[in-house]
């Protein structure tokens, strides 16, 4: 669905990613390891253009994205993201939250893209809450409720960043749970996590990450049992 070539970000002289390579493909799940500023974040954002990237490219569906903008909107909507610090509306109830991408952006009837929603507030169990707001509910509901607008969106690939890093450690599973139902539906998923128990049992694909580039990736088996970097021994001794 997406594949990255030599993709790379620098903030002024600091060069946050370089050369990086790699693909998702359909239906996979791909996790992402590795410690703090090692880019990871980064990487998302330049992967559904929050940053721009400062050089490489991005296909999408075989098509260049960065060169070639008249792709670009579609491939925005395409790619869901869920942030670690939900980043939901707080003004908004949970039922509008879910609504705006889809009537402002893909420009759906309010009707259509509130039935769209309650399919997804169900799947992630929070279809009894579509009119609390945010300040109402819990770090795992609100974050079960970030994951049910990205899927309302319908994109083809939602990238997580760290879902689970800002809560409590008892709305840690719910959100995890969850997050393996969807992988088993066969949804595409990039998830930047230091849940290495989530990545080992969940991912088709760990890519372990160091000072901006991809240092190995492989299966979960390949990287967690038979690492074959020193630097990715390292970081799996720290965690
Ligand atoms: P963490 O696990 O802590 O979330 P990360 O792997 O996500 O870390 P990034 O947030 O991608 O790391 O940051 C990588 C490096 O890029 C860090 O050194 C950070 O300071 C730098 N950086 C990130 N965003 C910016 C920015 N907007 N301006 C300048 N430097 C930035
Ligand atoms: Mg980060």
């Amino acid at each position: 669905v997406i594949s990255v070539s030599h993709l790379s970000k620098s903030f002024g002289d600091h060069h946050v990613l370089r050369d990086i390579d790699f693909t998702v493909n359909k239906g996979e799940v791909v996790c992402i390891i590795g410690s703090s500023g090692s880019g990871k974040s980064t990487l998302l954002r330049c992967l559904n253009l929050l940053e721009q990237p400062s050089g490489g490219e991005i296909y999408y569906k075989g098509q260049s994205i960065l060169q070639d903008k008249h792709n670009l909107q579609e491939y925005c909507t395409k790619m869901g993201m869920v942030f670690q610090q939900f980043n939901l509306f707080n003004n908004h109830n949970v039922l509008n939250n879910c609504l705006i991408g889809q009537t402002t952006v893909l420009k759906r009837s309010k009707e259509e893209a509130t039935n769209v929603t309650m399919k997804y507030l169900d799947v992630v169990g929070m279809s009894q809450y579509i009119n609390a707001k945010p300040s109402q509910l819990s770090g795992g509901q609100k974050q079960r409720v970030a994951i049910a607008r990205a899927l309302s969106m319908e994109p083809d690939v939602i990238l997580f960043d760290e879902p689970t890093s800002a809560l409590d450690p008892e709305m840690v599973g719910e959100v995890l749970k969850v997050m393996k139902d969807l992988a088993e539906t066969g949804l595409t998923m990039l998830v930047v996590t230091h849940e290495m128990g989530f990545a080992r049992e969940v991912a088709d694909r760990v890519v372990f990450m160091d000072q901006g580039v991809i240092v190995e990736e492989g299966t979960p088996e390949e990287i967690f049992e038979n690492p074959k970097e020193g630097r990715t021994k390292e970081f799996l001794k720290r965690v």
